[in-house]
């Protein structure tokens, strides 16, 4: 099952991928983790983009599309994919159709998640995440067990530079004025998953393990 999880930052995407590829042994793609990898080794890409992930703004699409391309025919033995943050405007979108036609690939459904402003900032401003492994933490929904140490791997837990509030406000500007039309693209393409993510993250998970179910995807 090729899964793609759509959504406003703070809407928990990061949090279901994993939930979700750990469940059904899907790869995880987050386009955010894989760009801020780039930025940690210096590589040239990481380098062009860190101006654009600093300010909240989008990454150029040629710099994003060819890292996911890469890690979409990088499979290994999973069970399919979970693109996390891909694609996030109309030219990325066309892009993830041509790229997953020349190979035979198809997405099953489109998740997308639901989530009202005032959620969004207080999720992005208590995020804490760990500096090794990128998993995510809430200083007051998903606190780890020992203050700023990664559960999983012990590694340091610090903010994103761009969860401060003045950067979130930037990207969800952005996301309004790129990433929302995607919700029409889907939709016309009879794809598109609408779920509640208001509410705490095991019930979103619960609710798309129902439907998957229904949908007979499972
Ligand atoms: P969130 O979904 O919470 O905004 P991400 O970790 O997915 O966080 O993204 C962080 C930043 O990385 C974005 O603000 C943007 O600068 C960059 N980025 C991530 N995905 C893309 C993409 N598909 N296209 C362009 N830039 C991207």
């Amino acid at each position: 099952m090729n899964l793609i999880l759509l959504g406003p930052p703070g809407a928990g995407k990061g949090t279901q991928a994993k939930l979700l590829s750990d469940k059904l042994k899907l790869k995880h793609i987050s386009a955010g983790d894989l760009l801020r990898a780039e930025l940690k080794q210096e590589s040239d890409l990481g380098k062009q983009a860190k101006k654009f992930i600093e300010a909240g703004d989008l990454v150029p699409d040629r710099l994003v599309t060819k890292l996911i391309e890469q890690e979409i025919l990088r499979q290994g033995d999973s069970h399919g994919f979970i693109l996390d943050g891909f694609p996030r405007n109309l030219t990325q979108a066309q892009s993830l159709d041509e790229i997953l036609q020349s190979h035979n690939l198809l997405i099953d459904l489109v998740v997308y998640l639901k989530v009202s402003e005032p959620v969004i900032i207080q999720r992005l401003s208590g995020r804490r995440v760990c500096k090794k492994c990128f998993a995510n933490f809430h200083l007051v929904n998903l606190p780890p067990r020992r203050v700023n140490v990664c559960d999983y791997c012990a590694g340091e837990l610090y903010q994103r530079p761009d969860d401060k509030e003045e950067t979130i406000r930037n990207r969800l500007k952005v996301y309004l004025e790129s990433t929302a039309s995607l919700i029409d693209y889907y939709q016309k393409q009879k794809k598109l998953l609408a779920v509640n993510a208001d509410v705490d993250a095991e019930n979103v998970f619960q609710v798309l393990g129902k439907t998957f179910q229904d949908k007979k995807l499972l």
